[in-house]
């Protein structure tokens, strides 16, 4: 089945574009890695976003994950999704931290969205507003269940888990989500240069194997997913559980199979890496024929090299 996919040098598919939309964001998460991107104020247009994404589809790519910063902070975003849907993707996802969605998610929907997957780390507001500096939990609350209710389905709710700030409230979050039909994805903080405070990742990271071990006691069934770093999913009492864990870089390269897009319209190769971007939104911009546009893209994919060490 993978032989249909565009293959990089180390015969890793190509199977999705992650595109970050905008470094804007409405909240200030104090551990916020920005998706491994160099800030710039620089975005693209809703149409030059439509060519990127017509080329990915030619050359194989299945699937799109819109991203930021904050996506909905753009006021262009149902125009976006209208604009990438009309090119028939097999799935379009979102990654928001909810707090628009209210306004949006039907309208995002109609246009073709499939799902999303929203920022949530407490149902506590006083701790919700440490993490994010911002009082939006309710309007988040809200727009988490207006997704559901508009069917942007599964709805999955992304909890990075931080010592002594939220790892107890594993049990409340994911009563949240089973009572909601949604997926937890519980999230292992990952060390971010972004970060103000140096000593941030050593005082609140909290490895995930005790909560594992805890899930696999309590599960009815456990799944790995092949595509996905080998992620385990726990089924519990009619509800899911996915451990996000950071892998070593090996294994993280070894499965690889996106390509993504800096706001300012520059091929990313690599999560993990900076150096190799290729430039792609002037060539969207003088108007450059499909066949270039094409090139440039397998160029990105070229670049593509496993970080081992
Ligand atoms: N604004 C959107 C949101 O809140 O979902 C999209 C951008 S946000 C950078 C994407 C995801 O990265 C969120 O689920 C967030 O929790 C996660 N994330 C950010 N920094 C992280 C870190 N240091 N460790 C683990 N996950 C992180």
């Amino acid at each position: 089945m993978l032989e249909e996919f565009i293959k990089d040098r180390y015969q890793r598919p190509i199977i999705s574009l992650r595109i970050t939309l905008t470094n804007r964001c409405n909240v200030n998460c104090l551990y916020c890695h920005h998706d491994g991107m160099i800030t710039s104020k620089e975005e693209m247009t809703a149409d030059e976003l439509y060519t990127i994404c017509k080329i990915a589809k030619s050359i194989g790519v299945k699937k799109i994950r819109l991203s930021g910063g904050e996506p909905l902070i753009r006021k262009d975003i149902v125009e976006v999704i209208d604009k990438i849907a009309s090119l028939d993707f097999d799935d379009i996802s979102m990654t928001t931290n909810g707090i628009l969605l209210e306004k949006y998610a039907e309208d995002l929907k109609n246009a073709g969205l499939d799902r999303v997957n929203v920022s949530l780390d407490t149902l506590n507001r006083e701790t919700y507003e440490y993490i994010t500096k911002k009082d939006y939990l309710e309007s988040a609350k809200a727009g988490i269940l207006k997704a559901v209710e508009v069917g942007l389905y599964p709805v999955k709710i992304n909890m990075v888990i931080m010592k002594d700030i939220n790892q107890n409230e594993i049990k409340e979050m994911f009563k949240f989500c089973k009572e909601n039909n949604m997926v937890l994805q519980l999230i292992e903080l990952i060390e971010s240069e972004n970060c103000d405070d140096d000593k941030f990742s050593a005082d609140y990271h909290y490895k995930l194997d005790m909560v594992e071990e805890k899930l696999s006691e309590m599960a009815d069934d456990v799944r790995e997913r092949k595509l996905m770093q080998g992620r385990k999913k726990y089924y519990i009492d009619g509800g899911e559980i996915e451990i996000v864990r950071p892998v070593d870089n090996t294994n993280f390269c070894a499965k690889c199979s996106r390509l993504r897009i800096t706001p300012d319209g520059k091929i990313k190769p690599c999560l993990l890496r900076n150096d190799n971007l290729v430039e792609l939104i002037s060539h969207v911009r003088s108007g450059e024929s499909e066949e270039k546009l094409k090139e440039i893209f397998i160029k990105g994919i070229n670049e593509r090299e496993p970080f081992n060490s």
